[in-house]
């Protein structure tokens, strides 16, 4: 199978000749490293969407890809009721609850109780004072439209491999064994590394993919440095790969 980094908590899962989406977040603005050159109309072939939690960085496209491609999207129901207020018609919308198992074959998806990230006050604090002279742009990317719903961690099977994606850098549940494949977020405190590195001690993956490192929409991200986050993972003897992915290249797995 391929798996393709689409820029901060979004990928691309290829199996055979079918694709399907966690998290697509494809419309950055001008100031976003890296920049992303696809758009809603180059998932046209997608078999299905799979949603972490409702803020504007992983659904903010999802009504574009789903009329582009007539893809259903799974997610929680609150981020169902919000993303029907921005025009997916119900018949697309498929509300999902902790544990719930969803077929799109030949991959199997299973939601697990996850949460959210808490922003520390530092972090809160110097975004608020960057973002002071785009508060009226960025207050649109926030609020009901984009409320972050009950937060799930994405447990997929497919071709004999089990792979793990969080689309926040938090998580209540742990998965207990034999991941192949942890795709953990690395974005949203002061202190992620060491919170990302942790998650990882937890999962105890044969492979780590870091995505949410990339400064997505400035002045509200940030690029992140991920030699810490490796330097953390290594302090706690973990000898695990980390594959730090490229927009829109293709892993081989
Ligand atoms: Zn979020």
């Amino acid at each position: 199978m391929q798996l393709r980094w689409l820029g901060t908590a979004g990928f691309e899962l290829i199996s055979g000749g079918t694709s399907v989406l966690i998290d697509p977040y494809l419309t950055r603005n001008a100031d976003a490293t890296p920049q992303q050159n696809l758009s809603p109309s180059d998932f046209a072939h997608v078999k299905a969407i799979f949603i972490t939690h409702g803020h504007f960085d992983h659904t903010i496209d999802v009504p574009q890809i789903v009329r582009m491609s007539g893809a259903p999207a799974y997610a929680s129901p609150a981020v169902c009721q919000s993303l029907a207020a921005r025009g997916v018609p119900w018949n697309r919308l498929k509300p999902t609850w902790p544990w719930k198992r969803v077929k799109a074959d030949p991959f199997i998806f299973g939601a697990l109780p996850a949460r959210h990230v808490t922003f520390d006050p530092h972090l809160v604090i110097t975004t608020l004072w960057n973002s002071r002279m785009k508060l009226m742009e960025i207050s649109r990317l926030g609020g009901h439209r984009f409320r972050t719903g009950e937060v799930f961690g994405w447990l997929i099977d497919v071709e004999g491999k089990k792979l793990f994606h969080l689309g926040s850098a938090c998580m209540i549940w742990g998965v207990s064994n034999n991941i192949d494949v942890f795709m953990v977020p690395v974005q949203g405190r002061t202190d992620i590394a060491e919170v990302s590195a942790e998650l990882v001690r937890r999962v105890r993956p044969g492979l780590v993919i870091p995505h949410h490192f990339d400064d997505f929409y400035p002045p509200l991200s940030r690029t992140i440095d991920l030699a810490p986050f490796e330097v953390a993972v290594r302090r706690r003897v973990i000898d695990v790969p980390i594959q730090i992915p490229t927009i829109n290249s293709l892993i081989e797995l």
